[in-house]
């Protein structure tokens, strides 16, 4: 007997023949014995077209955060019926479960909360009544009982604790591509599929913008130490495996892969004073409001005047939020003007062979400079390289920097 969790995202489940489809092939594969926990997104653009909504009504919806978690999770609600339908219309048993009645708690920062703790009780329960258990992934519940989502993505998260929480024999990530690639194949024509990946780099591909997986469940997966494989709803092949150590393919590439984030803005605030505690009064009112900071800059605008400019990026769904907040410290630190910048994009190359291998930033700023695209804001990691550019000139930047670590053989 095994005990299986599968996750299904959005695209996978976007009509009602996609549904009953995913219900089809589910039930082909399941030996007799398997336990079967799903976990499914929204249908299609669900959270895109109730995001759209809640800005009809108000256009920075997201200060009313309860509220938006009260909507939103409403899409995964609709996927869990229908899918937990289909089954049944398929004569098997099944039952679906909201987040919170398969035991996610969460803490109570609503729109990016984070899971605390996992008390999959009912899921168990359900087991061995033996139901085909479908469980509403992005959403949990805090102290009170409050829905709260996990950030956008956040069903892959759902997906890999509970595979986790439950000791699952395997968790399984269904989406629109076969697998993890080395640069978005939406991008990147000829971007290669990988057969494996580290966490360590997929956490890094992740953070800088690989939407394929949610970083927090690469994290979930590196601490139950659970792989996931990455693959495909329309197709049975082999996806990409995620897991500690690379077991079959060559391990001396230098670059893992090229990813990208359209998702950022760039904010300036210029003139400020420079003094100590600068800094810091303008980041600890961000992190007060929980807006995770990127890139930072500091430059020296003049020294006579010892005054200096602060350039730093957000991602572009905190924007509304930080300018309020940058606005108003600006103005207690006399800045001369805080300045928005959104057609911005930040390009990452992402490698554990990076380390001790000289020359590499060179050959990415290399294939900036032959795509004529002019980098703003540099950034690094141990394992990756960031450059912020123009968000116009996006895909030529990935597509020469790709060129120049996977050229074609
Ligand atoms: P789901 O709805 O199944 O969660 P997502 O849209 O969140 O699917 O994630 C799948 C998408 O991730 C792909 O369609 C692809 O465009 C994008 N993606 C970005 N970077 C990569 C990458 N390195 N490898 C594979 N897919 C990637
Ligand atoms: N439906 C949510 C989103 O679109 C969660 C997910 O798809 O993982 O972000
Ligand atoms: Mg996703």
């Amino acid at each position: 007997m095994a005990l299986i969790v599968k996750k299904f995202g959005g695209s996978s489940v976007g009509s009602v023949e996609k549904i009953m489809a995913v219900a089809k092939r589910i039930i082909d594969e399941k030996k007799a014995e398997d336990k079967v926990v799903m976990v499914v997104s929204a249908m299609g653009d669900t959270t895109d077209d109730l995001i759209a909504l809640a800005k009809g009504i108000n256009k920075d919806p997201y200060q009313y955060s309860r509220e938006m978690d009260m909507l939103l999770t409403t899409g995964e609600q609709v996927s869990i019926s229908l899918l937990t339908m289909a089954f049944k219309t398929l004569g098997h048993k099944a039952v679906s479960l909201t987040g919170p009645l398969a035991g996610m708690k969460t803490n109570s920062v609503h729109t990016k909360g984070k899971l605390v703790d996992i008390k999959p009780k009912r899921v168990h329960e359900e087991l061995d009544k033996g139901n085909i258990v479908v469980v509403a992934g992005f959403q949990g519940c805090d102290e009170l009982g409050d829905p709260v989502t996990l950030g956008r993505g956040g069903s892959d998260t759902s997906a890999v604790a509970l595979a986790g929480a439950l000791k699952a024999d395997s968790c399984e990530i269904f989406t629109d591509v076969d697998g993890v690639y080395s640069a978005d194949p939406r991008i990147v024509k000829d971007a290669r599929k990988m057969k494996e990946i580290t966490y360590y780099e997929m956490l890094e591909m992740a953070r800088l913008g690989a939407g394929v997986m949610q970083p927090r469940s690469v994290e979930m997966g590196k601490y139950f130490n659970i792989p996931i494989h990455v693959r495909s709803t329309f197709t049975t092949k082999t996806g990409t495996m995620i897991r500690e150590e690379y077991t079959m393919e060559e391990k001396d590439f230098v670059i893992r892969g090229v990813a990208h984030d359209e998702k950022v803005a760039k904010i300036a605030v210029l003139g400020v004073p420079n003094n100590p505690g600068i800094a810091y009064s303008i980041f600890s009112a961000l992190a007060e409001a929980n807006v995770d900071v990127d890139m930072i800059v500091q430059s020296i605008r003049n020294i006579e005047k010892n005054v200096t400019d602060m350039v730093f990026t957000v991602a572009s769904s905190d924007l509304s939020q930080t300018k309020k907040i940058v606005d108003r410290v600006a103005d207690q630190l006399q800045a001369i003007a805080v300045l928005v910048e959104e057609d911005v994009a930040k390009v990452s190359i992402v490698g554990a062979g990076m380390l001790g291998n000289p020359g590499i930033a060179a050959r990415m700023f290399g294939a900036l400079s032959k795509a004529a695209v002019n980098i703003e804001v540099i950034s690094t990691s141990e394992i990756s390289i960031s450059c912020l550019i123009k968000g116009a000139q996006l895909k030529e930047a990935v597509n020469s920097i790709h060129a120049e670590f996977f050229p074609q053989k």
